[in-house]
């Protein structure tokens, strides 16, 4: 089975497409590279010790994505590539909405003209707002506070109605809680060059010197120490979550929506301490004032991803911390 993965390049396509080739399937990947590196895809070869087509270049370049579907019998698609840092999304809507929409109309159109009725989709935890209960399950209310939610919501609606209007897709919609961690090879992670938004990646640039100090976004939320509580999965975990999302789409037709979490909510301190125990190094931080639009907690129900998909997170708060270092010690 030949799988085009989207943003391929990206922090989870690039170990999903791991998993894949792993798992005997073909992969071509598209990436425009706006926030990877072109040399993740040597990598994934000599971590499989297998061969995968790249395609450089945009998703909205519809004579391009033709071409890809012209040239390489697609069978399914895993839908990654996309702009996604929130607060960049307040400060350039436009930006957001062209690219997420635009990737994402095209490719659904050419997969229509292909026949090509079977996908994968990334969303995101972000799609449930400030829930008003906890764990949160699929069915819940739906409401975002930033545009780049919108578009993962919205993306979503556009789902539903092309399901609406011909039956003949097969459609799951993974929204990801918090991935971290990387690849045991440590040869692909996550590796932003400028100044991240997202705790790990922080806190792991101030473990390795990049930076001084973290900023604990706030101590007065409802929790169990005051600071926000998430849900972290590790990313290969998340990775192998999109093999069994595919294995299930090519069993069934429609369109579902699955929590991919580990179902545990851990406090900013809670992270920090097991950071520094499990690495053997000092994170500096201090505590600030929250930041806006952040919610108190958010964790999964896991057990439809677990009843529909088979899957179930196994990779431990220790391990994630473990990788997430390892990897940054090695490619910083
Ligand atoms: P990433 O930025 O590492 O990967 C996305 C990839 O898409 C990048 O390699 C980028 O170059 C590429 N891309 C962006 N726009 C493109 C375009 N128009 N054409 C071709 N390539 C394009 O992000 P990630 O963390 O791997 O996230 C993957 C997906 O999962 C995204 O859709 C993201 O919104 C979603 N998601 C991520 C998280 C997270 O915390 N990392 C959480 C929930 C959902
Ligand atoms: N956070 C923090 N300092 C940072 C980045 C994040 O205290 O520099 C907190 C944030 O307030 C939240 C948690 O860490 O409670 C996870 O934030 P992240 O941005 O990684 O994920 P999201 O908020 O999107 O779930």
């Amino acid at each position: 089975m030949k799988i085009l993965v989207t943003g391929g390049c990206g922090f989870i396509g690039s170990h999903t497409c791991c998993e894949l080739l792993d798992n005997n399937y073909e992969v071509v990947v598209i990436d425009n590279l706006s926030n990877s590196k072109e040399d993740v895809i040597d990598k994934i070869k000599k971590i499989t010790n297998k061969d995968l087509k790249f395609y450089k270049g945009d998703l909205c370049d519809k004579e391009l994505v033709d071409k890809i579907f012209k040239n390489e019998n697609i069978d399914a698609v895993i839908h990654f590539a996309g702009l996604k840092a929130v607060g960049e999304s307040v400060k350039k809507p436009l930006l957001y909405y062209r690219n997420n929409f635009d990737s994402t109309l095209t490719l659904l159109e050419v997969m229509c003209k292909y026949n090509c009725k079977k996908l994968v989709f990334s969303s995101s935890a972000t799609v449930y707002g400030n829930p008003k209960t906890l764990p949160i399950k699929e069915d819940f209310p739906l409401k975002t506070t930033n545009p780049y939610g919108s578009t993962k919501l919205y993306i979503e609606g556009i789902l539903k109605d092309l399901y609406n209007s011909d039956h003949e897709w097969s459609i799951a919609v993974l929204r990801y809680f918090n991935p971290i961690g990387a690849h045991k090879s440590y040869l692909i992670g996550e590796n932003p060059n400028d100044i991240p938004n997202n705790l790990m990646p922080y806190i792991v640039k101030v473990a390795t010197g990049k930076l001084e100090q973290l900023s604990i976004f706030g101590n007065d939320y409802n929790t169990i120490d005051g600071t926000g509580v998430r849900d972290y999965i590790h990313v290969v975990d998340l990775a192998i979550g999109h093999i069994k999302a595919i294995e299930l789409i090519n069993k069934e037709k429609g369109i579902d929506f699955y929590n991919l979490g580990t179902g545990h909510g851990y406090s900013v301190l809670e992270i920090v301490k097991t950071f520094e125990k499990v690495n053997n190094v000092k994170v500096n931080y201090k505590i600030t004032d929250r930041r806006p639009g952040d919610i108190d907690a958010c964790y999964a129900d896991c057990s439809y991803a677990l009843k529909k998909l088979n899957f179930k997170a196994t990779k431990t708060i220790e391990e994630m911390v473990k990788d997430s270092y390892e990897y940054a010690k090695r490619n910083s």
